[in-house]
Formats: structure tokens, sequence, C-alpha cells
């Protein structure tokens, strides 16, 4: 396995294996089955796979956890030796960013005026920007992002349409825990059983909607059907009632992020909040 520290080692990498196609899975390293999932599949959909490592500054707000975000490189390594990966790039903070004064990407405020943008301003411009950086260092022909974080993935989508990015992107769906939790390197935090169990309202909600809507034929509207899903959610998960700070609780049209009034196929309910400290984000996209 290839290790690239600098634009140089990609370029020759890149000019190394000039007859295969390329995927790209960015990551901010601290690997689980979730990211292993997009190696996964990129691997299907690529002859060479690179994995990036990078926790990219520009993308966390002044309170946020940046500087404890977890950084297991030996593991993250071994993980990526072991599923086969051909090189993982784990760029500095002075190679991605060496000056001050620099030009960042903004997707359409539609894209980012909107659930996580709303709590983590410059959040989108952040990623946006780091996931143009890499994609021009390492020049992919498939990049793999997750469902998980699907306001990301629309932008992303969005970016390359309309930027004209020579690169497919692949969605993979939401890697779950046994119980519903989306996998995710946050989980970590959430150390008492309690604050496990009220992590699970998240999912325990989403699933919730997604039944109301399959057995429903009536129109379920937004944002009361969400509501009543998330209380009778919260009814039965005690921890949640005293321990969780619901965030947002939204129906959007899943690829333009568009508000809906009913619920329908092709529409993504996303949900947001904290358990103490700990941020999470899940959602499902409805499926009749
Ligand atoms: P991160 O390291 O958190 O920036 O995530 C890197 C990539 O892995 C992003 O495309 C995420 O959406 C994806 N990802 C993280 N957790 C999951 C999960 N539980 N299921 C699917 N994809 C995930």
């Amino acid at each position: 396995m290839n290790i690239l520290h600098t634009v140089e080692d990609c370029r020759s990498f890149r000019h190394t294996h000039r007859q295969k196609t390329l995927g790209l899975v960015p990551t901010m390293g601290a690997l689980h089955e979730g990211h292993l999932a997009l190696i996964r599949l990129a691997q299907q959909k690529a002859d060479r796979v690179v994995v990036s490592i990078f926790v990219n500054p520009l993308q966390f707000g002044p309170r946020e956890d940046f500087s404890r975000y977890p950084k297991p490189l030996d593991n993250d390594l071994a993980a990526c030796e072991s599923e086969g990966v051909s090189a993982v790039f784990l760029p500095d903070q002075t190679l991605m960013y060496p000056d001050a004064v620099r030009t960042l990407v903004h997707p359409p405020v539609e894209y980012t005026g909107k659930l996580c943008g709303l709590s983590r301003p410059g959040h989108f411009e952040g990623v946006a920007t780091v996931v143009m950086k890499l994609f021009n260092i390492i020049q992919p022909d498939i990049a793999v992002f997750g469902e998980k974080d699907a306001q990301q993935l629309a932008l992303i989508q969005k970016m390359v349409r309309d930027l004209n990015c020579p690169i497919e992107i692949i969605p993979h769906p939401i890697v779950r825990e046994a119980g519903g939790l989306a996998l995710s390197s946050r989980n970590r935090y959430l150390t008492t059983p309690e604050e496990q169990t009220a992590a699970l309202i998240l999912s325990q909600t989403l699933f919730e909607i997604q039944s109301q809507f399959t057995v429903n034929s009536k129109p379920i509207s937004v944002p009361a059907g969400l509501q009543s899903a998330y209380h009778k959610a919260l009814e039965k998960n005690e921890p949640a009632q005293a321990h969780f700070q619901l965030e947002y609780l939204e129906a959007l049209d899943a690829m333009s992020l568009m508000p809906v009034d009913t619920l329908r196929a092709g529409v993504r309910i996303f949900m947001a909040g904290t358990v103490h400290r700990t941020r999470l984000i899940d959602n499902i996209l409805l499926l009749r």
C-alpha cells in the first residue's frame, strides 16, 4: 500500500496507474465499518482505490470538536491495508492550506442554508472546498460518499454538475449497528448505556416515519406527521426524554433539498440532535 503525503506523490501515483480507473474515498479517519463499506464499493467500481484521511479544519466551527477529533492513524492504515486499498493520502494542513488568503467553493444557499448549515455556518464551504481540492490532487474517475451525510452528498453532486468535475459520484447507503444507530466516528463519545439508548431516538423516529408512510394510504403532512412520529418514538425511549435535544427533523426532496408539504417516495427525512455534548445526524430516504 502506498502512502501519499504530497501533491507530487499523488501525481506520480496517478501517472503510474494512468491506464486504470481510480476511485477515491474521502474520510476524516477513525475508520469504522461504514467507511470500509464505502471502500469496498469503490473497489467494485474502480481498478485502484485511494482513501484520503484528513481532518479538515475548514469545516469545523470554533466551538466544535476539531482538536479532540479521534486520530487512530495506525488502526486506520491497518484497516486500509487489510481492505486492499492501493494508496492512502495523508496530507497535512500546510499542504492543503498553504495560504491564509484562499479561494473557497461556495455551494448555493438552497443547499447550505438549512439543516446542518444553520448550526454550522461555513461548514459546507469547508467541505466543498476540501473535496474540490482532493478531486484536483488525486484526479479520481469516481468518488464514493455515504448517504449518512446526505446534505453533503447532495451539495457535492450539485458542485460536480455545476462545475463539470470529470468525476462520477457514487452514493453508499447508511451502515447501521444492529440496534439502528448509524455508524459514526463520533459515536465513541457516547460512553454510558443511557447515552447509547438515547442516541437510538434518531433511527427510531426515522423508521417510525418510514413505517407510517408505508402503511398509510392518506397523505402524511409535513411537519405535523414528522412531529407525531417523533413523539411516538420518544414515549418508548426514556433516556432520550431526559438526554436528547432535537435540533431539526425535516422532510426535503433528496436531490434538490427543497421543502415538501407531504411525504412521497424520493423525499428524505433529515434529523439531528445532541445527546449531552455529542451531536448526531441521521436520515432516511422514503421508499414505497
Ligand atoms: P467522515 O470520515 O465522517 O468524513 O466520513 C467519510 C465518508 O464516510 C463520508 O462520505 C460519510 O458520509 C461516510 N460515512 C460515515 N459514516 C457512514 C455510515 N454509517 N454509513 C455510510 N457512510 C458513512
